[in-house]
């Protein structure tokens, strides 16, 4: 018989999304909009004091409509992570405009703050700054807001991996003028798929559900002065999320439960090394990842392809977008002043391990003998 797959990170409902959902249902609010909705913005605003918030149909028409809302527009230059997922910076080319990617550091595989002030002395006046929080890890929020302040650029803040960290005590989303949360199916909470628009502002909160809603402005007939789009969250999606965020906590616990457990499982093979967390944050650990030291031979396609051997689900490092063919035209600002990128390096030596929260002590057990018979304990 096949040995039971051990994922990566997978969905984990507790049966209250049900009962919301059932909510939708019975009051027949199958809708894009409803008291689901209004209720799940309500909730994830008092718990990430975020200010206000729209619910979107995915994180990134979320990031897409923060860059509307600051008019970046044909010819922009954004600044933009270089180490992240696609849909950090796809927004960016929707409207034409110019991501610039910024390097990663090492300490926290966050934006580098030095790489941000030399892309500065090269592009004086960019439209926005997108900074990404990866694997849950804050970024040096400090630093890199005292950059944007200094040259008075907006901060949106890509907080799709890191719902639930804290920066300093406060979320991780709420310290840009904008910020993004993502309830995608392998998220720490999920709505099967959805996203969140958040600001202090609450004039551009609202800005951004009208647009979200096909931009119809207040009259009783179909009225429109500008360009709309379709999406808003639907009624019973949101029931999903309510449902979800009141275990938010609990499922950080348990991520965090799992980090410890590899890192302190792997302490004593010093070609392991785990993914940084941020000493100024407390991260939500949404993936645990490891790399392994250049000189070694054994490389991450070799561990992912043995724990593969007992159905165990990894994957490969985000890869760097200066080295993804559809954006090869776009300058990349990279950490070393000689060239030298960190996104690359910790792409070409690391790997994602399985970090669902329902791995019982016998999965995490399997896994952790599986990675250490690689390196030869
Ligand atoms: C998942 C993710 C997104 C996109 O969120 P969707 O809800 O899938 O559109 C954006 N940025 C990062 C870093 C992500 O991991």
């Amino acid at each position: 018989m096949e040995r039971k797959r051990i994922y990566l990170s997978s969905p984990t409902m507790h049966g209250d999304e049900q009962r919301y959902v059932q909510e939708a249902f019975d009051t027949n609010w199958v809708a894009p909009l409803g008291p689901n909705v209004n209720a799940f913005e309500r909730e994830m605003e008092e718990y990430t004091g975020c200010g206000h918030a729209s619910a979107l149909s995915s994180g990134t028409a979320a990031i897409h409509l923060s860059l509307k809302l600051l008019g970046v527009g044909r010819g922009d230059v954004v600044f933009v992570s270089d180490f992240t997922f696609s849909a950090t910076c796809n927004p960016i080319v929707y409207e034409a405009a110019t991501p610039v990617f910024i390097d990663a550091e090492p300490d926290t595989w966050n934006m580098s703050p030095e790489a941000l002030e030399r892309a500065f002395a090269k592009y004086p006046n960019p439209k926005a700054v997108i900074c990404v929080h990866l694997y849950g890890t804050p970024a040096k929020l400090d630093e890199i807001m005292a950059i944007c302040e200094k040259h008075n650029v907006p901060l949106i803040e890509d907080a799709a991996e890191s719902l639930g960290s804290t920066y300093r005590g406060k979320h991780t989303g709420t310290y840009g003028k904008y910020g993004i949360y993502s309830f995608n199916g392998n998220k720490i909470i999920t709505t099967s798929g959805g996203g969140m628009f958040v600001s202090q502002e609450e004039e551009a909160t609202k800005r951004a559900t009208f647009l979200a809603t096909q931009a119809r402005d207040p009259a009783r007939h179909y009225q429109h002065s500008q360009i709309g789009y379709n999406y808003r969250m639907s009624n019973v999606t949101a029931g999903i999320g309510r449902g979800q965020l009141m275990h938010l906590e609990e499922h950080k616990a348990r991520k965090k439960e799992i980090y410890a457990q590899y890192r302190e499982a792997f302490a004593d093979i010093p070609e392991i090394t785990m993914n940084p967390l941020n000493p100024d944050g407390d991260a939500n650990c949404w993936l645990s990842c490891m790399t392994i030291d250049g000189e070694c031979k054994i490389t991450p396609d070799m561990v992912m392809d043995t724990l593969q051997e007992v159905n165990a689900e990894t994957r490969p490092i985000w890869k760097p977008m200066h080295l993804q063919p559809v954006f090869a035209a776009y300058d990349f600002i990279p950490y070393h002043e000689d060239g030298g990128s960190v996104g690359a390096d910790i792409f070409a030596r690391g790997l994602c391990l399985p970090s669902d929260i329902k791995n019982t002590p016998e999965d995490m057990e399997l896994i952790i003998g599986t990675v250490r018979a690689c390196f030869g304990k």
